[in-house]
């Protein structure tokens, strides 16, 4: 089967696959809509979000760390190739300088294998790559004109076009070498990869504060819409997808797995093995401690345990036999998240204490009601801050739910709420 084959098929085959980053959105429908957006290829970006920095989650390091890397980098071409894309990144954890060094390589490899264009492994980090700054007044051209001229000029689609050449085809600027760049690779694709090092905060992995990160801006969540599919990288139509989900999408078109009924789980906390575990969706928690990780630690009990990483909050011990589904998670106020199971002895209330002061101290601080509402309940948790007024209590969380951009500020109460469990 050639790739072209292969991609008619991504509608049937991803049907099904939902991001594996937490958010939990059907990927199908994302690839479908970048490919809807008009545009050369060099005008469309696929990105794979590598700032795996939710606690208790360490399975991206495990896929990009190994002989798994390629197959997440291949499913990385089969959608550039579906979407119509030409350039991309992994967007990594500034932390993971062992998977960095191995993607380098691996990618060095496939490039000289022919799989990605030259060019393909060049380390970013951030700050308006590539070189250029991205800022509002770049002589009337457009930060994606600019991009991708820059792009162009530099891997060598299309030669420099000298000024008085630009007035023959019609016009000031850099608009017109953008239609001349988009005839010039209208008749052929390559994808070439490149790797940026994330700015270094937890909020650089929420997709939109990814795409301030690489534009060089502090990262902040954007408001949506527009989504990232019709306006993201320098306003370009852009794919992002969690590394997990690449692998999925790869191993699925290449016949390497049936269907999407497994998932990786993270899986740390009192337990013997800590590891990554493949197991099949709706596992219970008590499966993957018993199953997999080979049971509690000597004399460990469990006073709670986080299903998906920390913004999935606590449960009691009591539903360890739930299926990890969504719909049972929701179902106790919770989420499926990134599939990484935090085992706990400590109390309830210091686990959800370090949930909220993780927050507190990663809150990107654009919005008040979770810059200050993280900040109160993690003091309000470590005991530093009565609270009488139960009213009062429950305002601020409503505050934070509704009036947060992004799902940090929206997910953090969910911690507080379960409390109320134990
Ligand atoms: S909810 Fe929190 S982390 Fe998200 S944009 Fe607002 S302040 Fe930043």
């Amino acid at each position: 089967m050639d790739l072209a084959q292969l991609t008619a098929q991504v509608p049937e085959l991803l049907q099904g696959l939902r991001g594996c980053g937490g958010a939990g959105f059907p990927t199908e429908f994302k690839w479908q809509a970048v490919r809807r957006e008009l545009g050369a290829a060099a005008n469309k970006i696929i990105l794979c979000n590598a700032d795996e920095a939710e606690p208790g989650t360490f399975k991206d390091a495990w896929l990009l760390g190994g002989v798994e890397a390629r197959t997440v980098i291949r499913g990385m071409i089969y959608a550039a190739h579906f979407c119509g894309a030409a350039r991309g990144w992994i967007y990594l954890r500034a932390e993971y300088s062992a998977q960095r060094e191995h993607l380098q390589q691996v990618i060095a490899k496939m490039e000289a294998e022919g799989l990605l264009s030259a060019g393909s492994g060049e380390i970013s980090y951030g700050a308006g790559f590539p070189g250029r700054k991205i800022e509002a007044h770049n002589g009337g051209a457009s930060d994606a004109e600019l991009s991708t001229l820059d792009w162009h000029l530099k891997h060598g689609a299309i030669t420099a076009i000298e000024p008085q050449q630009v007035d023959e085809i019609g016009g000031p600027g850099p608009k017109q070498h953008c239609g001349e760049i988009e005839a010039a690779t209208s008749t052929g694709l390559k994808f070439q990869l490149g790797i940026c090092v994330s700015g270094g905060a937890y909020i650089c992995g929420e997709e939109t504060a990814l795409l301030e990160s690489m534009e060089g801006r502090r990262p902040q969540p954007r408001h949506k819409p527009p989504f990232p599919t019709q306006s993201g990288l320098w306003g370009l139509p852009t794919l992002i997808n969690n590394v997990e989900t690449f692998w999925w999408a790869a191993r699925r078109l290449e016949g390497s797995a049936d269907d999407f009924s497994r998932r990786l789980y993270s899986v740390s906390g009192c337990v013997q093995k800590p590891g990554v575990y493949e197991a099949p969706l709706g596992i219970t928690a008590r499966k993957l401690i018993d199953d997999h990780a080979d049971g509690l630690l000597p004399g460990a009990t469990v006073s709670c345990f986080t299903p998906g990483g920390a913004a999935t909050g606590i449960l009691p011990p009591q539903l360890l036999d739930l299926p990890l589904t969504q719909d049972d998670l929701r179902a106790q106020g919770s989420s499926l998240g990134t599939c990484g199971l935090i085992v706990h002895q400590i109390s309830p209330q210091k686990a959800a204490a370090k949930i909220m002061r993780f927050f507190a101290q990663e809150s990107c601080s654009q919005c008040t009601p979770c810059r200050q509402g993280c900040a109160v309940f993690a003091d309000w948790l470590d005991g530093k801050l009565q609270w009488n007024d139960p009213e009062v209590h429950a305002d601020w969380l409503h505050a934070m739910t509704a009036g947060s951009i992004c799902g940090l500020g929206q997910a953090a109460p969910m911690t507080i709420k379960m409390l109320e469990r134990f």
